[in-house]
C-alpha cells in the first residue's frame, strides 16, 4: 500500500539531496578519533539546510540546534565507523558510495551514518515547515562511539549541560523502535608465576598453566549466565591472552586475559567482578580482576577518561517514550510498528544508562551489516527516518500542547 502521510511524502521530496548527502559523508574515512573532516561535512551540511545554531564541542562532537522551546529532543547518531577490514572482502570500494538499485554501499552505511544524515534532513523539513514553538530540536554526531560507547554523551551531559527530556538513537534498527540493549564491560584477569630456565621447568610456576584453569573455568561461566527479560542472557568470552617471561627460553611469569563480557537486566560492574573472583580456579591461584580504563585523545586532542562499563538499559513496552514514537510511525507511515531490542551496543548506555535520559532507538539500515563487507543501506530507509523523526518532533509538540 502506498503511503500518504504528508511526513512520507515531504521527505521522499528530499529524497536526492538526502542520498548525495550520505554519498559525500561514507566517503570521508572517519575512524574513531579521526574524525574530524566527517564533522566539517556535517557542519556545512546544517549550515546550508538551515539549522539555527552549529557548533563543535571541546570534545569534536557537532551538535545542531533548531528552535528553542522549552521541550529538548535530541537526534544522536555517531560519525565515527570502524575500519574495512580485509578489502578482498568487499565488492567495491569501502568508501565508494555507489547507489546501485537503491542501496548504497560503504563503511558507515548501516553503523551509522545513514541515521545522522537522516536526522539532518528531518531538521531541514522541520525548519522548511517552521518548528513547533515548544520543542528545540538537537541533531548530534557525536565521536568515539565504536572506540567507547557513550563517553560523548557523558562529556555532553556532564561537561555542557545538554539534558534532553528524550533522545532518539539513530543506530540501525531496522525501521523497529528498539527499548534497549545490554551493556558491556572489558575486564582482565591476571596470574602471576615464577620464571625460570625453560630447560628445568619444575624450578618455576608457569603463570600460564595457572590461567588455564581460569580459561576453562571461564568457558563453563558463560554457559551458565541465566536468561533475563527482555533482554535475554548475559555472555562472557575471552577476546585476547598474552603472557610475559624473562626469554622464550623460559617459564612464563605472567599471564592475562581480556574478557568482553555482554550485561543482562540486573548484571553490573560490581556483580561481574564479584562472579570472576568467586571462581575455585581465580581463588585458587590469587589471579586478580581490574575493569579496564578508556583514555584516548577525541580529534580534538581533547581526553576524557572513564572507566570500561557501559551498563544496560531497556524500557517498557508501555513507556511514554516509546508509546509516544509508536504514535508518530502511524503518522509517518499509517502503519504498526514493531519493537526490538539492539545486540549490539550504544551511546544509549551512557545516555539512557547512566543518566537515565527517556531513550528509544530508530534508525535505518540493518544491525547485520555494521562492522562487516559490503555494508550497506536502503536509500528508502534514509527517506522513511526523515519522515519518522519529523513527524515525532510533531506528535511531541501536539503532546506537550495538550
Ligand atoms: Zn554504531
Amino acid at each position: 500500500m502506498p503511503i500518504d502521510s504528508h511526513y512520507y511524502t515531504d521527505a521522499k521530496t528530499l529524497e536526492p539531496d538526502l542520498a548525495a548527502f550520505m554519498q559525500a559523508i561514507i566517503r570521508i574515512p572517519s575512524l574513531s578519533s579521526k574524525e574530524g573532516s566527517v564533522i566539517e561535512r556535517m557542519r556545512a551540511e546544517m549550515l546550508r539546510v538551515g539549522f539555527d545554531e552549529v557548533s563543535v564541542d571541546p570534545m569534536g562532537n557537532l551538535i545542531g540546534r533548531i528552535g528553542s522551546g522549552p521541550y529538548v529532543i535530541a537526534l544522536d547518531g555517531h560519525a565515527d565507523t570502524v575500519d574495512t577490514g580485509d578489502l578482498s572482502l568487499w565488492d567495491r570500494d569501502p568508501h565508494s558510495g555507489d547507489i546501485e538499485d537503491g542501496v548504497l554501499y560503504g563503511r558507515g552505511a548501516s553503523d551509522q551514518k545513514g541515521g545522522i544524515a537522516s536526522a539532518v534532513y528531518a531538521g531541514a523539513l522541520l525548519k522548511k515547515a517552521g518548528i513547533p514553538d515548544n520543542i528545540t530540536l538537537y541533531v548530534t554526531a557525536t565521536v568515539q562511539e565504536e572506540d567507547c560507547d557513550g563517553l560523548c554523551w557523558q562529556y555532553i551531559v556532564k561537561e555542557s549541560g545538554l539534558r534532553p527530556d528524550l533522545v532518539v538513537i539513530t543506530e540501525p534498527t531496522s525501521l523497529r523502535i528498539y527499548r534497549g540493549q545490554r551493556g558491556r564491560m572489558e575486564m582482565e584477569v591476571h596470574t602471576s608465576g615464577v620464571s625460570c630456565h625453560g630447560s628445568a621447568p619444575e624450578r618455576g610456576i608457569n603463570a600460564v598453566y595457572k590461567m588455564a584453569e581460569i580459561i576453562a573455568d571461564i568457558e563453563k561461566l558463560n554457559e551458565r549466565l541465566v536468561p533475563r527479560e527482555p533482554l535475554g542472557k548475559g555472555t562472557v568470552t575471552i577476546s585476547e591472552i598474552r603472557s610475559t617471561s624473562p626469554s622464550l627460553c623460559a617459564v612464563a611469569d605472567g599471564c592475562t586475559i581480556h574478557l568482553d563480557r555482554r550485561l543482562t537486566v540486573g548484571e553490573t560492574e560490581e556483580s561481574s567482578v564479584a562472579e570472576i573472583l568467586a571462581l575455585p580456579s581465580v581463588q585458587a591461584t590469587n589471579a586478580t580482576v581490574t575493569v579496564l580504563d578508556y583514555a584516548v585523545p577525541s580529534h580534538t586532542g581533547l581526553t576524557y577518561p572513564t572507566r570500561k562499563y557501559y551498563p544496560t538499559w531497556d524500557i517498557d513496552e508501555d513507556d511514554p517514550a516509546v508509546l509516544t514514537a509508536k504514535t508518530a510511525y502511524r503518522a509517518a507511515f499509517g502503519d504498526e510498528p514493531d519493537t526490538g531490542f539492539w545486540t549490539f551496543s550504544t551511546n544509549g548506555v551512557a545516555i539512557a544508562g547512566m543518566h537515565g535520559i527517556p531513550s528509544i532507538g530508530f534508525g535505518p539500515g540493518h544491525e547485520r551489516f555494521a562492522h562487516a563487507p559490503n555494508e550497506q543501506v536502503e536509500i528508502e530507509h534514509l527517506v522513511r527516518c526523515t519522515a519518522f523523526y519529523t513527524a515525532l518532533v510533531e506528535t511531541l509538540a501536539r503532546q506537550q500542547g495538550e
